[in-house]
């Protein structure tokens, strides 16, 4: 089974992302946690919550994505921001739980020229500060496409971060398609050799999602442009490989293509028709 969605709306709430989900035919989604600049969350409405579980379980989706807002840099050079990281990822963390068993997923971050070392010192103190043995929410490290200062680039940067963590078995990564191959991996031409890799580096059990998304750059630009599927420097018979590949059976893919919900529908059916 293609295990599909999009990212999608959390303004109307999980019954409002169930909606739109069966709208487009998905059976996964990923929404942002709160404003994706930062700001506070939503209070979470147990009837709301308790709809969205009615709702899933009949249709059966499967595990979805919270991501956390791009303003969370818990390797910023200010006490602050760090600060804030830790607030909103224990807040989120926190809210998680009232559908458990999900990811939350996040940017690992950018170190500010403080050094990649450093930046993998401080990831790795937040999560060791707020994760916790009961929690039933995998926290997943995004792979970025490196721009800027950006740690988490290299498949050995996210297994750095993983190394230092306490309970390792609370940690995940996201692939995103359009980062890897902007950071220098080629999933165009050579997928299983970069499977092999991520492997080799941080182990295949802990590739727990993807961000499905073709890219407007050039392989190794280190930059993070997404783009339509089939419509960027992946293509469609690179991204169609991608989703049939045999390592990536039924792990949860998200689009955050440029699209809307109708754009999201049509590339989901063209995606399923094209899954063996
Ligand atoms: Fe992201
Ligand atoms: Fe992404
Ligand atoms: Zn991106």
């Amino acid at each position: 089974m293609l295990v599909i969605g999009s990212h999608l709306s959390s303004s109307k709430g999980f019954t409002g992302i169930a909606d739109d989900a069966l709208k487009i035919k998905a059976n996964t989604f990923q929404f942002f946690t709160r404003n994706p600049q930062g700001g506070k969350a939503k209070d979470i409405d147990p009837r709301d919550v308790q709809n969205f579980l009615k709702i899933a379980g009949e249709h059966g989706f499967q595990k979805f994505v919270a991501h956390a807002p791009y303003t969370l840099n818990p390797c910023s050079d200010k006490q602050e921001t760090r600060d804030f990281a830790k607030l909103v990822f224990e807040d989120d963390l926190k809210r998680m739980e009232y559908v458990p068993g999900n990811y939350y997923n996040f940017h690992p971050g950018s170190h500010v020229g403080q050094g990649v070392e450093a930046g993998i010192e401080m990831i790795s103190g937040l999560l060791n500060q707020v994760l916790w043995s009961q929690q039933s929410t995998i926290v997943l490290l995004e792979t970025m496409s490196g721009k800027g200062s950006e740690v988490g680039a290299r498949f050995e940067e996210l297994k750095a971060i993983i190394d230092r963590i306490d309970l390792k078995d609370k940690m995940g990564v996201c692939l995103d398609t359009c980062h890897v191959y902007s950071a220098g991996y080629d999933i165009v031409n050579n997928l299983d050799g970069v499977l092999e890799e991520f492997d080799r580096v941080v182990g295949l059990e802990r590739l727990k999602a993807v961000h499905l998304n073709d890219s407007k750059m050039p392989f190794a630009s280190n930059k993070d442009r997404h783009e339509k599927i089939g419509q960027g420097t992946i293509g469609f018979d690179a991204i169609f490989r991608f989703i049939n590949h045999p390592k990536l059976r039924g792990i949860p893919m998200v689009l955050e293509t440029p699209n809307d919900l109708s754009g999201w529908a049509e590339e989901i059916k063209v995606l399923k028709q094209n899954f063996h």
